[in-house]
């Protein structure tokens, strides 16, 4: 079910405040989110949650994850920067990228962001660029089918990430030879992951492999990453993640590989956007145009360049007509943006309830790879983002962009 936390009253004073489209964020629910999250693992030595900013790069909101103790987790130039701009640094700062140009390493490393190697390659690239730390992350790809149970939960032999079993300890005699210290062992075998046994199951494959490196290495085990990959209800009849029961099936499977838990033992580390934030954003967008034709069409003032996932992966986001939540759904549309491509629809043969142009539609779960992976096809331009604040106010923290914006970049 998505998130309903909001009522119609909010999105409509945000929709006063503001001209449509842009993306509204919760505040109060991201700052529970990662109380949840960190109570989940509170049992974890040293637990800490690396929000990914891929997921949502804006300041402001990667100011209230370190504000609640959070790490970064960066994979590009301008997410470094993004960081190092919000005042992160240091081992709150995971890097993680592949075949990025290798000056990245060199400002990786002026940050002291702890280097996760995607590949055995990246280990001299690293020696020239930065140099080589005490401690060290590295990436991992078991290959095949990745398993839970009896649930296929991932494709890791079809995954251009991470290494395999031999190179990792390859990479880890390298680094040792070259000064590291202590390793750390991350892998990210599934995405949007709507089964609870997925951390469980990816933590005990990272503790008995890393337990299995120490032993083969002398080397000593510092940490294991389980990246993200935890899902969250798109659709209304997909239950949420209880990220206690997470929380509880990795403690268990900490036992199982250590025995114990001491606070001096393998320290835990996490990577999620989507859980993160996807559920507590919005996009608020105006109805602006109906079309009936062989089918009735919503056009509204968004587009996929501020949301992207229906019209490249078909995914589903949910939509209610704000002011209309407890009307019958009783008619079919296609809601659509005004992109030349007829892909960019919200929905399709959706059950709405009657709408008019005007309507604030409300689509969800925008908070997490939404305007994060806008673009400027068709010179349509990316829209803004507001957050809902903790005091209830709305704040803009990020301006639409204009079309000089769009002129900016041509010589
Ligand atoms: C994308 C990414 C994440 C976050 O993934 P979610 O599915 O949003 O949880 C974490 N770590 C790395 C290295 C990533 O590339």
């Amino acid at each position: 079910m998505p998130n309903f936390a909001l009522s119609d009253e909010v999105f409509f004073r945000a929709a006063d405040a503001f001209p449509t489209p842009f993306h509204l964020y919760d505040e109060n629910g991201i700052r529970k989110t990662i109380r949840d999250v960190k109570a989940a693992f509170s049992w974890a030595p040293s637990y800490r949650e690396y929000f990914a900013v891929k997921a949502l790069p804006n300041p402001q909101i990667l100011k209230i994850f370190a504000e609640e103790g959070c790490g970064l987790d960066c994979s590009s130039q301008c997410e470094l920067l993004l960081a190092q701009r919000c005042g992160v640094r240091g081992d709150a700062i995971m890097f993680s990228a592949n075949a990025m140009p290798p000056s990245e390493y060199d400002l990786a490393r002026s940050l002291g962001a702890v280097i996760n190697l995607d590949d055995l390659s990246d280990a001299p690239l690293l020696e020239k660029h930065g140099g080589i730390p005490e401690l060290i992350s590295v990436r991992f790809n078991p290959g095949g089918e990745f398993r839970g149970g009896t649930a296929i939960m991932g494709n890791p032999g079809e995954s251009k990430y991470g290494m395999t079993r031999d190179q990792l300890r390859e990479a880890l005699l390298y680094c040792r030879a070259r000064g590291t210290k202590r390793f750390g062992l991350h892998a990210f075998l599934s995405s949007n992951s709507t089964v609870e046994s997925y951390y469980p199951s990816l933590a005990s494959l990272l503790f008995q492999t890393g337990k299995a490196l120490e032993k083969e290495t002398g080397l000593v085990f510092d940490f294991v990453n389980l990246s993200g990959g935890v899902g969250i209800p798109y659709r209304p009849e997909e239950k949420a993640n209880d990220i206690l029961a997470i929380g509880e099936g990795v403690r268990k499977a900490y036992l199982e590989a250590f025995g114990t838990i001491r606070e001096d033992g393998v320290k835990l580390c996490s990577e999620m956007g989507r859980f993160m934030t996807g559920p507590q954003g919005w996009l608020l967008t105006r109805v602006v145009h109906e079309k009936q034709i062989y089918r009735d069409y919503l056009g509204v003032d968004a587009c996929a360049s501020c949301l992207m996932r229906p019209a490249m992966y078909g995914a589903y986001h949910h939509i209610h007509i704000a002011g209309k939540r407890n009307a019958p759904c009783d008619h079919l549309y296609d809601v659509t943006g005004c992109l030349c491509e007829n892909n960019d629809k919200f929905a399709v043969n959706r059950m709405l309830p009657k709408t008019e142009i005007g309507d604030l539609a409300v689509i969800h779960d925008t908070g997490a790879h939404g305007l994060a992976m806008g673009y400027q096809y068709n010179g349509r331009l990316r829209c803004a983002e507001v957050l809902y604040t903790a005091n209830d106010g709305f704040r803009l923290i990020r301006r639409a962009e204009t079309p000089e914006d769009y002129f900016a970049t041509l010589v």
